[in-house]
């Protein structure tokens, strides 16, 4: 059986030229590893590297070493909240289930 091979380094290219960075409101949701629900509401885990401050990534020109996605990977691993810029026209998107929960308690 063949397996699909392809370079990072091209994904991250290609990426970049469909996916540019102006797009990206600097939310920081999508830096969210884990989420899960206890008795005080819900609890959200972050990247270590998110400074949850500004909202930004502090490894952010070597983010691929860290294990970071690429925006295409993230789309297809399904990271983003589907008000995200990069996923907002895409009607098959499916956002994980926790972003509801965050945006009914910013309400
Ligand atoms: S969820 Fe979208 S807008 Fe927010 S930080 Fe991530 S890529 Fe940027
Ligand atoms: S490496 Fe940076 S951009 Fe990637 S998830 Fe962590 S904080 Fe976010």
């Amino acid at each position: 059986m063949k397996t699909l091979r392809f370079k990072k380094d091209k994904v991250i290219k290609i990426s970049e030229e469909l996916f540019p960075d102006e797009l990206c409101e600097r939310c920081g949701r999508c830096c969210i590893l884990h989420a899960y629900k206890t008795e005080n509401g819900l609890e959200v885990i972050y990247c270590q590297h998110l400074d949850k401050e500004t909202k930004l990534c502090s490894v952010y020109k070597n983010r691929f070493e860290h294990g970071c996605l690429t925006v295409m990977e993230g789309i297809m691993a399904g990271v983003f909240p589907k008000d995200c810029p990069y996923v907002k026209d895409l009607e098959s998107y499916e956002e994980p289930w926790f972003y509801r929960l965050i945006r009914e308690e910013n309400e």
